[in-house]
């Protein structure tokens, strides 16, 4: 049994079960010595850990229903203008978008967001069934400053905590447990990180597993003196904790089905820029800054792998046409394997090789339907 006051209880029992999935009741505890009112689970008096269930709102199902598709069709309009609302109603609700698919979405609305981040997002999108139009998935721009100054614009794709939620559900069924993601007090950031650091907030999330009973824990912060994005409109440097807190209970909880390297954020407060998005490194929570094994990184530019392997499937190419093609002009790059010739390109080489080999794959894509 568990000591609440009045409200919280009702609260609780409203929202919530107990870890073994009975519900509770909200009696005063005087019959067991108990001087408040308890939670008392319905199958085991001695149960005493709360659990939310994990479940999604009608806006993060795919395919909506058709009432709240014409507010969303009405929100795009506005967001979008016409034109542009117009071309993309096809794909309104759609979770199983090409990679084709995904970047004319992706450049439609983020027009100046350059290729190698529209492809990698496409990339993401087609492979774990998202789609921009539902906010699953947002392409933001960083000012890049040296010594003061902006000298160029970075974009980043960052996955709402909805999708990550999202992504997880439809495979799983797990329950927040002890009234998470919330902060974290004294104690447990002794017990967890060793001391009690007092320059950022942290947040915890634990998460059960229903079917397997797994546990899986998650701690995220943020800097106290940083001010993330969409304060204005409520945002608060809790909930960023909170979120990637959550977002690291569930990489944890279901190890590589999460998209890996890319930030997180709360998809109430998007971000017009990535100003305060990526702050500080902290600790192993994973930021947009780090790079996964899966991507070539050369000179300011990275390369993703899985792209680079599904492309040369497309196009039927073998390592050694693929090195062949990077040893003639423009590039003229070798290796003893496609991965070191493509370390040696430049910025704007490896952006235009991406553009070649999407220009191929789109020439043969449209070839099929001649
Ligand atoms: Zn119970």
């Amino acid at each position: 049994m568990i000591p609440v006051d009045y409200e919280e209880g009702k609260r609780i029992v409203d929202t919530c079960t107990c870890e073994c999935g009975a519900a509770f009741t909200l009696p005063w505890g005087g019959t067991w010595g108990i001087d408040s009112y308890v939670l008392k689970c319905a199958k085991d008096i001695s149960h005493n850990r709360i659990a939310r269930p994990a479940s999604l709102g009608p806006y993060d199902i795919p395919g909506w229903n058709l009432s709240t598709l014409r507010g969303r069709r009405e929100q795009m309009t506005q967001e979008l203008g016409k034109e542009k609302a117009t071309k993309l109603r096809k794909y309104e609700g759609v979770v199983s978008l090409t990679r084709m698919q995904a970047m004319e979405i992706l450049k439609t609305i983020w027009p100046k967001a350059p290729e190698f981040e529209v492809l990698k997002a496409a990339m993401i999108c087609h492979q774990y069934g998202l789609n921009p139009l539902m906010k699953h998935l947002f392409l933001i721009p960083f000012k890049r400053k040296e010594q003061g100054k902006v000298v160029g614009e970075d974009w980043v794709a960052v996955l709402g905590i909805k999708t990550n939620r999202l992504i997880a559900q439809r495979c799983h069924n797990y329950s927040y447990l002890d009234l998470t993601p919330r902060r974290m007090t004294d104690q447990e950031q002794e017990k967890v990180l060793g001391e009690v650091d007092d320059s950022r907030v942290w947040a915890i999330t634990m998460i059960k597993d229903v079917d397997t009973g797994a546990k899986a824990m998650g701690v995220g912060s943020w800097p106290k003196d940083e001010v993330p994005y969409g304060v204005e409109k409520g945002n608060t440097k809790l909930n960023m904790a909170c979120i990637r807190s959550e977002r690291q209970a569930l990489d944890r909880q279901y190890p590589g089905e999460m998209p890996q390297g890319i930030e997180v954020i709360d998809e109430e407060y998007v971000p017009i820029e990535g100003k305060s998005l990526i702050s500080l490194p902290e600790g192993d929570t994973g930021g947009a800054k780090e790079i996964s094994a899966e991507e070539i990184e050369g000179e300011g530019f990275h390369i993703d792998l899985t792209w680079l392997e599904e492309s040369k499937k497309d196009l039927k190419w073998t390592d050694e046409t693929m090195l062949s093609f990077l040893a003639s002009p423009p590039y003229k790059v070798s290796g003893k394997s496609v991965t070191e010739a493509l370390n040696k390109l430049t910025r704007e080489q490896a952006e235009d090789f991406v553009k070649e080999i999407n220009a191929r794959l789109e020439k043969q894509q449209a070839s099929l339907f001649e």
